[in-house]
């Protein structure tokens, strides 16, 4: 073909910005389109005034021998570190369980730092929704937001999204679109506590069982010079999905009468209260394909709904994805 190649990517979270990063280098001209603001995706942090919290992905395990090398390698730069607080089973109040032999990573100072250093890699445009992918006839693609503001037009695209958008963005292509709509993914409501002072609680997190919540975590954060406990908590599957339709309102009470209840303390006022709804929150049943590629339409997909529903999962499919871009490339452009 004799000219270089351009590559879109659709979705700046960890799989995408993963894509983007291995292929830096290798091709010029690589876009990263995001929706929101800020990259990160489901790796994010929700700022309440004074507050911050880690509200999707609150920590990592490694399992992965080229995962541990990236792990590694994050972890020289200084923005991740092994996660060293005492995490417990809890069931109604009482501690039945110390995981102390899982070895689990967080980001340094919040979660979002891996994606915003992965994000310094890539050319990055952010609050671009892309809503529309056309087909050219002398091939590649032309890409439209939401707003209808063309995008510039890419030989190669890859949707880094969750599965229904790709399913969305790419109905025409089934043996993308197919694969990805047959991914469900759980709800999973959030709620963010600060309280004024330290909650008596002597653990750092905890696994919750037989409760409306799977999971509760204290949030230390390097600005919080006012001695506020800060708590995420999180609602279990079952329960998100049944009060998915729910008030905000309602919802924040309820997850702070489980949190009482299942930390056998007396109830007390948060000074500051928010909850967010993850309509789409963990993949249910990935396709166990590390990412999918179309070579004659030059589009393919990524993301944890491919691989394992976990940080590791996104950041091995966009590997995956970033191999399989360059095997195309070698073999169709000089
Ligand atoms: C509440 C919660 C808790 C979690 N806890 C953990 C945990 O403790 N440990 C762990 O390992 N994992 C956890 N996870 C899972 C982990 O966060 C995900 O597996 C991982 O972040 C997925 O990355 P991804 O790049 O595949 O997708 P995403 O992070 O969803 O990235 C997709 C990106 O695409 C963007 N996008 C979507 N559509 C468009 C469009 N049309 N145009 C432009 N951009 C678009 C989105 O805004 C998003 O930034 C959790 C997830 C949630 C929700």
């Amino acid at each position: 073909m004799g000219k270089k190649p351009s590559v879109a990517i659709v979705g700046a979270g960890l799989a995408g910005l993963t894509c983007g990063t291995a292929l830096k280098g290798l091709i010029e001209d690589i876009k990263i389109f995001e929706k929101n603001v800020i990259p990160g995706g489901r790796v994010g942090t929700f700022r309440a005034g004074d507050y911050e919290f880690n509200n999707g992905a609150q920590f990592f395990t490694v399992n992965n021998p080229l995962f541990w090398n990236i792990v590694s390698a994050w972890q020289t730069e200084g923005i991740v570190r092994p996660w060293d607080g005492w995490i417990v089973e809890l069931q109604k109040g009482q501690v039945i369980n110390s995981d102390m032999s899982t070895q689990r990573f967080v980001g340094v100072p919040r979660m979002q730092v891996i994606a915003e250093k992965l994000a310094l890699n890539c050319d990055l445009v952010t609050s671009s929704n892309i809503s529309e992918l056309e087909r050219q006839a002398g091939g590649g693609w032309r890409l439209f937001n939401e707003r209808g503001d063309y995008q510039g037009a890419h030989d190669i695209v890859i949707i880094a999204t969750a599965a229904h958008q790709v399913a969305d963005l790419c109905r025409a292509i089934s043996t993308i679109s197919k694969p990805a709509e047959n991914v469900d993914m759980t709800v999973c409501w959030t709620g963010m506590f600060a309280f004024e002072k330290t909650l008596n609680i002597p653990f750092d997190a905890a696994f919750v069982l037989d409760s409306p919540l799977s999971w509760i975590s204290r949030y230390r954060f390097n600005g919080n010079d006012n001695e506020a406990d800060c708590w995420v908590i999180q609602a279990s599957p079952e329960w998100s999905q049944q009060y998915a339709a729910s008030f905000r309102g309602r919802v924040m009470h309820a997850l702070l009468d489980a949190f009482w209840e299942a930390t056998d303390l007396g109830a007390s006022q948060p000074v500051s209260a928010s909850v967010h709804c993850w309509k789409h929150a963990l993949p249910i049943n990935p396709i166990s394909e590390d990412s999918l590629f179309d070579e004659p339409e030059a589009i393919g997909a990524c993301g944890d709904w491919c691989t394992a529903p976990r940080i590791e999962g996104a950041v091995l499919s966009g590997f995956s994805m970033a191999d399989r871009v360059m095997k195309y490339v070698n073999k169709n452009y000089d």
